[in-house]
């Protein structure tokens, strides 16, 4: 599925938060969005996911205006993973991810055989199925955060839209979301913190600053030390990861306590 922004503006209680942003993901592609705390991540991303409308531009999904789609209609073009993995107290595992498949039925309709099928698919993609019956309260943080992927997939929507899905996870379980999210094929736009996720697992960067884009592209052209110490006020520096060889971005701060050992 394509994604396209263009030109799109956001404002909260009339005042403008985002403004004027062009973005495009294609079929399959990972655009990450970074930028400081702040910089309108969050506010763009609920545009696409349909929580607040942009004041000005326009959103396609595959050329057609998301924002004049009928509701269940963008529920069947793009899931969404939330931030914090919340809510659920009092439902198992499968009856959470069931709720994906809302959007794919008539209201009221019961589960049937190809939703109870897609729960179960779901669940394995994400290396769940174990954990079925399970309340989702009595889960860790990360397998929670598989368990909100999986409702996500149950919806079978071709965009993926993700705001800092790897927020308060471990580091083993922040690169086994993001190892799974890249496996899916679906296009992917996420909110990221972290410069070398974005830089390690994305095709495109989008950087915002004040609530406009202050960079976009591959990730490598678009991160340099520069570019990074000019936005977020660190020092950075990209070079081979000492464990894969793969570009590796680190970065310090610019007024570091002198240490010795
Ligand atoms: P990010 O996700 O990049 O950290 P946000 O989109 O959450 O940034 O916030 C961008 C700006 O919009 C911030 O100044 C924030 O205070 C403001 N903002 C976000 N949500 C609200 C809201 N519900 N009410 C008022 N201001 C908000
Ligand atoms: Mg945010």
């Amino acid at each position: 599925m394509w994604l396209d922004l263009a030109g799109v503006s956001a404002s909260i209680d009339a005042r403008p938060i985002v403004t004027d942003v062009h973005l495009t993901a294609g079929p399959g592609e990972f655009v990450a969005l970074i930028g400081p705390n702040g910089s309108g991540k969050s506010t763009l991303l609920r545009t696409v996911y349909r929580s607040l409308r942009p004041s000005a531009g326009v959103i396609r999904l595959d050329g057609l205006d998301l924002w004049g789609m009928r509701p269940r209609q963008a529920a069947r073009q793009r899931a969404v993973l939330p931030q914090h993995g919340q809510g659920g107290e009092g439902f198992s595992v499968a009856e959470v991810v069931a709720t994906g498949r809302h959007a794919r039925k008539r209201p009221l309709e019961r589960d049937g055989a190809a939703d109870r099928a897609a729960v179960a698919t779901a669940l394995d993609r994400v290396g769940m199925g174990w954990a079925a019956d399970r309340l989702i309260t009595t889960l860790s943080g990360g397998e929670r955060q598989r368990v909100l992927l999986a409702r996500a997939l149950a919806q079978e929507a071709p965009l993926l839209v993700l705001d800092e899905p790897t927020n308060h996870l471990d580091v083993g379980s922040q690169l086994l979301l993001l190892d799974l999210i890249r496996s899916l094929g679906l296009t992917l736009l996420a909110a990221l913190h972290d410069l070398d996720h974005a830089a390690s697992y994305a095709d495109h960067v989008v950087v915002l600053r004040d609530g406009r884009v202050a960079g976009h592209g591959p990730p490598l052209k678009v991160l340099t030390p520069a570019f990074i110490e000019e936005v977020f006020g660190v020092r950075a520096h990209v070079g081979p990861h000492p464990i894969t060889g793969r570009p590796h971005i680190a970065v310090a701060s610019q007024n570091p306590a002198e240490r010795n050992g």
